[in-house]
């Protein structure tokens, strides 16, 4: 069967120019530039390049981008002052902070304190529940980046069966509320999958769209596939290789190689979701500084 590729990198490049020429638009007529701020704690290696590429993707749509970069010692209250300061601070229209955070520190208790109106990562507990019941809100940046490159390829969700595994509450959990939602990108049947599902691929067996967010390097194999069906690859895995420069290849949740040819549509792990999910972050922050949420 021939399948095609669910292209994250060149959507978010689409999506990237339409806000850059909405930003040039804000500033001819005399509208500040939007402002992204990232608490980074500590220097992880993933998490320095996630924030990396947030910081890239502000300059290439022309907004205003700061880090602000905390020891991994630092304490649970004086990371909660910094937030404190970034929710006053009117020149800043939304931030995040970087997950994970070390042990140490109550990453509910860090999303917490952040102001729902500048909550760009759409984690707090105010923007999940606006979410869930329909009401305007700062979606989590993955879903509504897997919504979107779906929506581009005019892939139908209404009616289908979608199956997700993987509950995160970043991912999988609200995932599973937005497809099931009456709107236009959603109207799906949704099953949420788990450590805990029994048959496990008798269900994705099933599946119409199958999203694979279990953070286990290429655990959806070709006999879990319903032929056509569309698969989406949440996962990111850094694993050593001798083909490529940098000695490291990313690998998803997903076996490509094999799963490919069974399916209609698919997306690449790296250009598929990970690309998304960063464009997202920057609409989110658009609508923060256009006061469309809130
Ligand atoms: P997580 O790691 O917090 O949770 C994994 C989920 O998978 C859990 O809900 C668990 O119940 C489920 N699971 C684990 N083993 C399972 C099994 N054997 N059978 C069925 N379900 C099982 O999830 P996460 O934070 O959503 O991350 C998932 C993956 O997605 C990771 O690889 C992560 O790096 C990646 N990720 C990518 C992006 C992106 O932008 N592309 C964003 C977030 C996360």
């Amino acid at each position: 069967m021939d399948f095609q590729i669910l292209d994250g990198k060149l959507i978010s490049k689409q999506i990237k120019d339409e806000i850059a020429e909405e930003v040039s638009q804000m500033i001819k007529r005399g509208q500040k530039q939007p402002h992204l701020s990232a608490i980074l704690v500590g220097n992880d290696g993933a998490s320095e390049t996630y924030v990396a590429h947030k910081v890239k993707a502000c300059e290439q749509v022309g907004f205003k981008s700061s880090l602000i970069r905390l020891e991994d010692t630092v304490s649970e209250e004086a990371l909660i002052k910094e937030i404190e300061k970034l929710n006053k601070n009117n020149d800043v229209n939304g931030f995040i902070v970087q997950l994970p955070l070390p042990n140490y520190i109550s990453e509910d208790k860090i999303i917490e304190s952040i102001d729902p109106k500048k909550d760009v990562d759409g984690f707090h507990p105010v923007n999940v529940g606006r979410m869930t019941i329909g009401l305007p809100a700062f979606v989590s940046a993955t879903p509504q980046g897997i919504l979107d490159l779906m929506n581009r390829y005019k892939i139908e969700t209404s009616g289908k069966h979608c199956v997700i595994i993987g509950r995160s509450n970043i991912v999988g959990k609200p995932l599973s509320i937005l497809l099931s939602q009456k709107s236009d990108i959603g109207n799906a049947t949704v099953t949420l999958c788990h450590s805990r599902t029994q048959n496990l691929k008798e269900i994705t067996k099933q599946a119409d769209i199958l999203i694979a967010a279990i953070g286990v390097k290429e655990f959806v194999t070709k006999d879990m596939v319903k032929p056509g069906a569309v698969i989406i690859d949440v996962g990111i895995h850094r694993v050593k290789s001798d083909q490529t420069k940098s000695g490291w290849k990313l690998k998803g949740d997903v076996k490509f190689d094999e799963v490919a040819p069974l399916c209609s549509y698919i997306t690449p792990v790296p250009g598929g979701v990970g690309p998304m999910t960063i464009v997202s972050l920057i609409k989110n922050t658009l609508a923060a500084a256009k006061k469309e949420v809130y």
